[in-house]
């Protein structure tokens, strides 16, 4: 494997720090040898058949184009869960996981419904509704082929999970169920912030689910937050991944709608990265 690992950080530098490197080059070899990191770790030599070669070769050029591993294989790892990813959902994050775990240590005694809004290949109500069978859980998002993914990842992990195909900013099909937990990762990053943007990011993943308008950066928690008010039980929970330079913004705005208890909450990198919110 080291021989592998060296030919991955010479071929890559330039692109990918060192760390992601390795574990792209691990899930590639995964890949293409259907064996799994510790086989990898364990095997003196590898010897790929002419077949695999060639598979390796295509492989290597879309990752030297840029495209994410992730939607290269067609899946990535979130909480546990496999999920199929493709570039209509963004290639769920680590600082997602932190707000699933929030979610999950936060309503540990809890059973009732969620829903997840703009939830993409489905990353968060999946997860939840694995850890939690109990819970009653919908999901929604614009994109029919979001919505597609999703309901492939739900099947994929044996989940009931009631799935809709909407805009929060003007819904139409929305029925009138409240429920006792909202989350949403909805939209967040600034069209001025794509300046400061990989391209792996900027060429491969979908636009409509990362960028807002620069002089309406929050209109998706706007709409949420009001939605919220009249769609979840007394006592109801909301939660938000967040933009990390408008934490402070994000509270203010849900104070002003109504909310109470209003909680901003740090990622592992110290950043504001999740709100939490109690009607
Ligand atoms: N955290 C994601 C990123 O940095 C953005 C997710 C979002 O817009 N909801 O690309």
């Amino acid at each position: 494997m080291r021989n592998t690992l060296n030919y991955f950080y010479e071929k890559l530098a330039g692109i990918y720090a060192r760390n992601e490197i390795k574990s792209i080059c691990f899930m590639v070899m995964q890949n293409i040898c259907n064996c799994s990191r510790t086989d990898l770790l364990v095997a003196d030599s590898i010897n790929l058949t002419d077949e695999q070669k060639s598979r390796f070769d295509a492989l290597m050029e879309r990752l030297l184009n840029r495209e994410p591993i992730q939607y290269i294989i067609g899946s990535c790892h979130f909480f546990d869960i496999e999920l199929n990813v493709n570039n209509n959902v963004l290639i769920p994050r680590p600082e997602t996981e932190e707000l699933v775990d929030w979610i999950l240590n936060d309503n540990a005694n809890e059973v009732g419904s969620l829903f997840d809004i703009c939830t993409g290949s489905g990353c968060i109500a999946i997860s939840i509704k694995k850890t939690k069978p109990n819970f009653r859980v919908s999901a929604l998002d614009l994109s029919e082929g979001a919505i597609e993914t999703a309901q492939e990842n739900a099947r994929k992990n044996n989940c009931d999970i009631e799935f809709i195909t909407d805009d929060i900013l003007s819904p139409k099909h929305l029925a009138e169920a409240k429920h006792d937990i909202i989350v949403s990762n909805p939209p967040y990053v600034k069209e001025e912030e794509k300046a400061d943007m990989e391209a792996n990011v900027l060429e491969y993943e979908p636009a409509m689910a990362l960028f807002v308008p620069d002089e309406n950066p929050l209109l998706f928690y706007d709409a949420i937050g009001r939605y919220s008010l009249t769609h979840l039980n007394k006592g109801g929970k909301l939660y938000f991944e967040i933009n990390e330079a408008l934490g402070n913004e994000t509270v203010a705005l849900l104070e002003k709608i109504g909310f109470q208890n209003v909680t901003l909450k740090k990622d592992i990198f110290g950043k504001d990265r999740m709100v939490r919110a109690q009607l």
